[in-house]
């Protein structure tokens, strides 16, 4: 079989991108399409300014675009950085809640989203539930960022990539003793450590919330 040319493949990209991004705005979200990291990262410091508090959602995403520092360039105040790491932090239930009470008051919340579909639908599935929460309603703005392999066709096709892709690759980050670390794919545990717990579907921009989707033209986060 020929291998696709990158101008193929960049095409490819972009014509899903785009499409994406008209049914979210269809949905009423915001939403923009930015080819490159550093347009994300342009568009994200455009949102900041001195003192702004941000807060983030566990997000591969934010990490390996470095937005931590980005953002304390143009001056925010970011509430969680133990949260922007490769590595998973030690489960305070005590502080996670208090931190996930504080995070509802950021002025901006940044998190990514485990499946976007073309037509305009956003899923993310959580283990405690405070990124769905906060991404629902709360922050004064909330921004997912999303890079292209995160786009499926529907919802259907958007479980596919969670039990293949995300819920799989994120038991193993963080160490879990879940059948799915071992085999790779999503074997629907019944373990007391089983991160699937809250299945998430904004069909529609949320009433009382600020979302700016932000489709990247390249692989991010998982
Ligand atoms: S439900 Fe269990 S097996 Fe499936 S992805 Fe989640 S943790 Fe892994």
């Amino acid at each position: 079989m020929e291998k696709a040319t990158p101008e193929v493949d960049q095409w490819q990209t972009d014509a899903m991108a785009e499409k994406t991004v008209k049914s979210l705005i269809k949905n009423q979200f915001d939403a923009v399409y930015c080819k490159t990291s550093e347009d994300a990262i342009s568009h994200l410091q455009s949102l900041v300014e001195k003192g702004t508090k941000v807060g983030f959602g566990g997000s591969m995403t934010a990490v390996e675009l470095g937005l931590v520092d980005k953002l304390e360039e143009k001056g925010a105040e970011i509430l969680n950085k133990e949260s922007v790491t490769p590595e998973p932090n030690p489960f305070d239930p005590v502080a996670f809640k208090e931190m996930t009470r504080k995070l509802f008051s950021s002025n901006l919340y940044i998190a990514s989203a485990n499946a976007v579909t073309m037509d305009g639908h956003i899923l993310n599935i959580d283990g405690a539930g405070n990124r769905v929460a906060t991404i629902t309603i709360g922050p004064d703005k909330v921004v997912l960022i999303a890079g292209a392999n995160k786009i499926t066709r529907n919802i259907d096709e958007a479980y596919n990539r969670m039990e293949t892709v995300a819920c799989p690759k994120n038991a193993k980050r963080y160490n879990m003793p879940n059948p799915c670390a071992k085999t790779g794919v999503c074997m629907d545990c019944k373990s007391d450590t089983r991160i699937c717990r809250i299945y998430h579907i904004m069909k529609y921009k949320p009433i009382m919330t600020d979302i700016t989707v932000i489709i990247v033209g390249e692989s991010l986060g998982y």
